[in-house]
C-alpha cells in the first residue's frame, strides 16, 4: 500500500474529511486537480454558505471555525410567496441565538486548507487529475493524470456532483438538470436588512436575499437558463436596477458590490453512498438544490460520520474499509440525507410550478406553516441542532 486513505477532490468536503482524520495515524493522500495556490487562496465564488449550529460545532472541533475571518449571523428567516404580503417567519429561539451563520464559501475552503496544509500523515497532490479508479477485495487503486498509480485501503470520492470516481466505480446516480440557473452577487442598498434572510418565491422567479456584514446582501436569483445568461451580461448599473426591481425594492435601490457568478442547477443523488472499499462524500453522494441551504451542511455531517466509523474500526483493530464501516456510513448518511433531499425537491416542485392550483397550494402551505408552531419549531430546531 502507498497509503491508507485516498481522497479524490479537495473541495470543502474532501478537505474537511482529511482534517477529520488527523490524529488517527492514517496515511492519507488527497488528489485535487486545481493547483495548490487555488486551494491556499481560493477566489470569491459568490456562494454564501448558511451554516447550521451543527456545522459550526463540527468546524469548531476541527479547529477550523476559529480560522474563518468573517461570519454574518442569521437572526431570522422569512419566506414569501408571489405578491402576497403574508410571510412565514422563522425567529431565533428564546435564548436569542442566531438561526445560523452566513460564511463565504471561499473563506470556508481557505480555512480548511490552512488547517490541513501541514497535517502530519497527509500528502496533498495538487494540480493532478484522476485517470482511473478501481477497488478490489484487498485494495483501492487510482491512476493519476501523471500516469502514476497509487494504492490504499479506502477510496473516498469527494469530487462533486458529476463525480468521475462514482462513475468509475459503476455507482449509478439520479441526475436532474433543472433547466434553470442561479445568478449570485453581492449588493449594497439603502435599507437595513436586520440580519434577516428572505426567500421569495415569486411568479416565474425565486429570489433569496441573504444578509451579510457591513449592511450588504447576497442576492441569489433563480430563473430559466437563458434569462440568467442574458442578465449576466448586463452592465453593473443595469443589473443592479434589475435586481432592485425583482426584489420589489424591499431593501431600497441596490448597487453592485462585487463580481457576479452563475450556477446551472443540477441536482444529484447517488444510488449508493458506498461500495467495496469506497465511500462517496459531499456532493458526490448528494448534490442538493441550494434553495434550502443544506448541501455543505449535509456533506460536513456525512464526512464526520465516516471519520467516526473509521475511528471506531481503528479502536477495535478492524479494517478501516471493511463492510461494517461502509455499511454504517451508508445507512447513517442516507437516513440523514433522504428526508432533506425529498423535502427540498418537493419544495422546489411546488414553488416553481406556475399552475393556479400550485399557487393556491403554496399559499395555503405557508399559512398552515405559520399556524403550526410545531412546524416552525421543527425547522428552527433542525437549523440549530448541535
Ligand atoms: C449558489 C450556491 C449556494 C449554496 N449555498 C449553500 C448553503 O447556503 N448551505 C450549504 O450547506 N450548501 C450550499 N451550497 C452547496 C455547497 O456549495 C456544496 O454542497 C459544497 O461546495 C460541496 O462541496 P464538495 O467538496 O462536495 O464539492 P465541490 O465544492 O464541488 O469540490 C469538489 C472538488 O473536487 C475536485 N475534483 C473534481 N473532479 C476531480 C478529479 N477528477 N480529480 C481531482 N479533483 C477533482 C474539484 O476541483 C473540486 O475542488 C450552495 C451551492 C451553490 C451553487
Amino acid at each position: 500500500m502507498d497509503c491508507d486513505v485516498i481522497i479524490v477532490g479537495g473541495g470543502p468536503a474532501g478537505l474537511a474529511f482529511a482534517r477529520s482524520l488527523r490524529d488517527t495515524g492514517l496515511e492519507v493522500l488527497l488528489v485535487e486537480r486545481q493547483p495548490r495556490a487555488a486551494l491556499a487562496e481560493p477566489g470569491y465564488d459568490g456562494r454564501e454558505i448558511a451554516l447550521t449550529h451543527g456545522s459550526r460545532a463540527i468546524l469548531e472541533r476541527m479547529g477550523v471555525w476559529e480560522r474563518i475571518p468573517e461570519a454574518a449571523p442569521l437572526q431570522a428567516a422569512r419566506v414569501r410567496n408571489g405578491r402576497s404580503a403574508f410571510a412565514l417567519d422563522f425567529d431565533p429561539g428564546h435564548d436569542g441565538q442566531p438561526l445560523g451563520w452566513l460564511v463565504s464559501n471561499h473563506l470556508i475552503r481557505q480555512a480548511l486548507f490552512e488547517a490541513v496544509q501541514d497535517q502530519p500523515g497527509l500528502r496533498l497532490a495538487c494540480g493532478i487529475g484522476l485517470g482511473s479508479a478501481r477497488t478490489t477485495r484487498d485494495f483501492a487503486e487510482v491512476t493519476l493524470s501523471t500516469g502514476l498509480s497509487m494504492r490504499g485501503r479506502l477510496l473516498v470520492a469527494a469530487d462533486s456532483r458529476m463525480s468521475p470516481v462514482r462513475e468509475q466505480l459503476g455507482i449509478a446516480a439520479e441526475i436532474n438538470r433543472l433547466g434553470r440557473s442561479m445568478l449570485v452577487c453581492r449588493v449594497s442598498h439603502t435599507k437595513w436588512h436586520e440580519q434577516v434572510a428572505t426567500e421569495w418565491f415569486g411568479h416565474g422567479q425565486t429570489i433569496a436575499l441573504l444578509p451579510l456584514n457591513n449592511g450588504m446582501t447576497s442576492v441569489v436569483l433563480t430563473l430559466p437558463e437563458r434569462a440568467i445568461a442574458r442578465l449576466a451580461t448586463l452592465p453593473d448599473a443595469a443589473l443592479a436596477k434589475e435586481l432592485t426591481k425583482r426584489s420589489s425594492g424591499i431593501l431600497g435601490p441596490m448597487e453592485m458590490a462585487g463580481s457576479r457568478h452563475v450556477y446551472p442547477l443540477v441536482t444529484t443523488w447517488a444510488k449508493h453512498f458506498g461500495a467495496r472499499r469506497a465511500a462517496l462524500i459531499g456532493d458526490a453522494a448528494v448534490g442538493m438544490h441550494p434553495v434550502t441551504a443544506h448541501g455543505f451542511n449535509l456533506g460536513l455531517s456525512g464526512q464526520d460520520l465516516l471519520a467516526a466509523e473509521i475511528r471506531e474500526a481503528l479502536r477495535h483493530g478492524r479494517d478501516i474499509a471493511g463492510e461494517q464501516v461502509i455499511r454504517s456510513y451508508e445507512e447513517g448518511h442516507r437516513a440523514a440525507a433522504r428526508p432533506l433531499w425529498l423535502g427540498t425537491n418537493l419544495l422546489v416542485t411546488l414553488y416553481t410550478d406556475e399552475r393556479p392550483l400550485a399557487r393556491v397550494m403554496r399559499h395555503t402551505g405557508l399559512r398552515l406553516g405559520a399556524r403550526l408552531p410545531v412546524f416552525r419549531t421543527g425547522v428552527r430546531n433542525m437549523l440549530m441542532a448541535r
